[in-house]
């Protein structure tokens, strides 16, 4: 099987289908953090993702590579997205940069770096551990299977691996009690529900897991 390379298209693509990921999933996303939260999870991520669809043409001009365009995209949610999560997601795409300098493709290997680098930096930035009933218990879990890819196996049955594992970990923040953000205060009364943070998580990675699926490999 020939090498997958994921260009600046690639990525390009992914953010226009997120912002309708966002756009479809809001009501759900929005109704998730009302049962726990202040209910704008959803609302935020549309208007973060609306935005950086908005600004790619002129991002798909501008800039040189993916790791300025992962930045790029990461600065715009950190502006524009509300709450707990603007900050947490604009960290996640700004950091997936941190290995891939002036790269114009990149191998499936180090996508899963830039992953892995997403993720650390939403742990220090938000400094939830697994069980906290927060993002890091979708992102933690896909991160493991992530860290097991090696050359010659399957990109899309590895993150579709991934997606599953994360749909898992967000499954299993619903008999939790919240550690960390507002559901915190709630106590025992969190318990029965699902962390919304959790849910967009693996809804994220699934978009660029279809988005895979439809390169030539
Ligand atoms: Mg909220």
């Amino acid at each position: 099987m020939a090498q997958l390379i994921l260009d600046k298209n690639y990525f390009i693509e992914t953010f226009k289908q997120l912002a309708l990921m966002a756009e479809e999933n809001r009501d759900h996303l929005s109704k998730l953090d009302s049962d726990i939260g202040d209910g704008d999870h959803g609302i935020n991520l549309t208007i973060g993702f609306r935005e950086v669809s908005k600004q790619l043409p002129t991002l798909e001009q501008s800039t040189a590579d993916i790791a300025e365009l992962m930045k790029k995209v990461g600065m715009i949610l950190l502006s524009k997205v509300g709450g707990a999560s603007g900050p947490l997601y604009g960290s996640f795409f700004m950091k997936m940069a941190t290995h891939i300098a002036n790269k114009q493709q990149v191998t499936f290997k180090e996508f899963c770096q830039m992953y892995q680098d997403g993720v650390e930096a939403v742990q220090l930035r938000g400094k939830a551990e697994l069980d906290d009933k927060t993002m890091i218990d979708a992102l933690l879990p896909g991160l493991e299977v992530l860290k097991q890819y090696q050359e010659g196996d399957d990109p899309v049955q590895t993150l579709a691996n991934c997606v599953a594992e994360m749909k898992k970990g967000s499954d299993h923040t619903i008999p939790l009690i919240a550690k960390k953000g507002r559901s915190m205060r709630l106590g025992e009364r969190a318990i029965g529900h699902r962390d919304a943070g959790s849910e967009s998580s693996w809804m994220i990675m699934d978009v660029f897991l279809q988005q895979l699926k439809k390169l030539p490999n």
